[in-house]
């Protein structure tokens, strides 16, 4: 049997998952807006500029595909990359295309957002428990 003709159909199988589950725009866009830290929702709305609605529904597409996970503390949800190859990945397709890959995941690098009220942001704007 001819080794290398089994081999390498099935190895291709394995390697198209992690490509094709952020295979989408919407998908690498999110991922480069949480980067190497976690990131809420309300952070990602004001990175992205989209709808929270919106948002959400790419963060449990994302979730199910066992690409984020989150954690929950207080009234927040956060979500952080379970593996950070996941960067690499968009990295070498960033240089692929003629982008710097430093360039695009410096993108998300930001530690703070003056417009964003998230606890990671404006920690002081947490609201406190009313007397
Ligand atoms: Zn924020």
């Amino acid at each position: 049997m001819n080794m290398r003709k089994t081999t390498i159909p099935k190895i291709s199988e394995q390697i198209a998952v992690p490509i094709e589950a952020i295979a989408s725009s919407q998908r690498i866009a999110i991922l480069l807006a949480i980067g190497k830290v976690e990131a809420c929702v309300c952070h990602l709305e004001t990175i992205l500029g989209w709808r929270q609605a919106y948002i959400s529904q790419h963060l449990m597409a994302l979730r199910k595909a066992d690409i984020l996970e989150d954690r929950r503390e207080g009234r927040y949800v956060y979500y952080r990359l379970k593996n950070a190859a996941y960067l690499k990945l968009i990295a070498a397709s960033a240089e692929v295309c003629g982008l710097s890959a430093e360039t695009v995941l410096k993108i998300g690098e930001t530690p703070t957002h003056a417009s964003c009220e998230c606890p990671h942001c404006a920690p002081t704007l947490i609201p406190v428990v009313s007397p």
